[in-house]
């Protein structure tokens, strides 16, 4: 495969000299893990004392990987972005609530959000987390099959008609809409509760999307399942493929609770389970959409070559790429300008409420081998070219 992903100047096209320089100093930061978990710690206890560090953080982290504090805010950023065909999916980041009114404005948000994707051809999809919609706890029990009290009935009533109001409104609008995959230990009850969805409102359009993640090695057999029923009942089904953000909190609790871990044993097995899926899902994409959602090169490139082999136009609706905002640019804008298809997640909301959101970001960028080290060569790259 001709290999497009080398091209920092289409990459960093958006970028001006100062922000270049500013990319290249924060992935420097984020490439020392000491100073990742030192900054996060005095981060959550500056917030928690109420310190003015909002401004700091906002000009640095916050910039560089979100959009903006609200909606409204990011659509400067989509439009530059739209420019070079790259789309935004807005992602309203806020997380870990346990009281009901801010499930209840995060559905109003997803709300706003699907008009915006009614609207706007630069973003095709909304998304929201099913913990956005509901308590991790509730979601949890339900999967464990534990018996709910009355209360919690009605709360997960309540959870299921969020639920079913977004959808219905994709539906009636035309658009699609993502739904992240979270923790194993609740993802059953979400599962059960998306798949409803899809039979409802999939029948013609694939407008709700799962998340199947990869390094879970009984999801391949699940997809295989789900396809089954949605071929044997009558609807689509929209899958969003990813590896997984959750894989040490996920080994950890198997090891504290002594079952086995759903996590695959080894980095090449998860990689392997990706490709085996996105095989799956290109060899029936009469009856599945994949919206992939990596930053791996190999597995971008794996996806164009399949594209290729099969014959399938570089920018067939049902086959999409997706990175986060912030990361993977030499991804994301190569192939937008060769064609494909390409989303990149747009996070949003107040700073205080997106930090677990930015310091998943830089840990992740220190942990995942390789994948800072690649932004930074990059980086360095194009202002050795730019002569910086
Ligand atoms: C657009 C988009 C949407 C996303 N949505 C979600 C979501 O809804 N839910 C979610 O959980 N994540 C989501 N992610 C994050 C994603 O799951 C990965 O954590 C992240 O993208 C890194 O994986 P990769 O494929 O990009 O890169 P790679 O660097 O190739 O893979 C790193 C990943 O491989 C896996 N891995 C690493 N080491 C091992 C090992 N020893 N054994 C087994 N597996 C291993 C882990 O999943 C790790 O995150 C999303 C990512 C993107 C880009």
């Amino acid at each position: 495969m001709n290999q497009i992903f080398e091209n920092t100047a289409t990459a960093f096209a958006l970028k001006s000299d100062s922000e270049l320089e500013r990319a290249y100093f924060l992935f420097k930061m984020i490439s020392n893990e000491p100073l990742v978990k030192m900054g996060s710690f005095i981060t959550n206890f500056a917030f928690k004392a109420h310190l003015p560090v909002e401004g700091l953080i906002r000009a640095t982290v916050f910039d560089h990987f979100c959009g903006g504090v609200n909606e409204r805010d990011c659509i400067p950023v989509v439009d530059r972005m739209w420019e070079k065909g790259v789309c935004s999916v807005l992602d309203y980041s806020v997380e870990g609530k346990d009281e009901e009114d801010p499930f209840d404005s995060a559905t109003e948000m997803i709300l706003t959000i699907l008009d915006f994707v009614k609207e706007k051809e630069a973003i095709p999809f909304a998304v929201f987390k099913p913990t956005g919609f509901g308590r991790f706890a509730l979601y949890q029990k339900i999967s464990e099959k534990i018996e709910l009290t009355k209360d919690e009935e009605a709360e997960w009533q309540r959870v299921v008609k969020r639920f079913d109001k977004v959808c219905k409104k994709a539906h009636d609008l035309e658009v699609s809409l993502l739904i992240d995959g979270e923790e194993s230990w609740m993802q059953d009850a979400a599962d059960n509760l998306v798949e409803e969805m899809m039979r409802k409102y999939n029948k013609k359009k694939r407008i709700v999307f799962n998340t199947l993640q990869t390094y879970r090695w009984d999801r391949l057999p699940y997809l295989k399942s789900l396809h089954e029923r949605a071929t044997r009942d009558g609807f689509l089904v929209g899958m969003k493929v990813v590896r997984g953000a959750y894989m040490e909190k996920e080994n950890e609790r198997a090891k504290e609770n002594g079952y086995t871990s759903p996590i695959c044993k080894t980095k090449a097995e998860t990689d392997d389970n990706f490709n085996a899926t996105i095989e799956y899902m290109i060899d029936n994409l009469d009856s599945l959409s994949i919206f992939s959602g990596t930053h791996n090169e190999d597995s971008c490139y794996r996806l164009m070559e399949l594209m290729e082999q099969k014959g399938i136009a570089k920018n067939n609706t049902h086959i999409w790429f997706g990175q986060l905002y912030g990361m993977s640019d030499h991804i994301s804008y190569n192939l937008a300008a060769n064609g494909y298809n390409v989303a990149k997640y747009l996070p949003f909301g107040p700073v205080r409420d997106v930090m677990p959101y930015l310091i998943r970001r830089a840990d992740e960028n220190t942990s995942v081998a390789g994948q800072t080290s690649r932004e930074l060569s990059l980086l360095k790259k194009e202002r050795k070219r730019r002569k910086i």
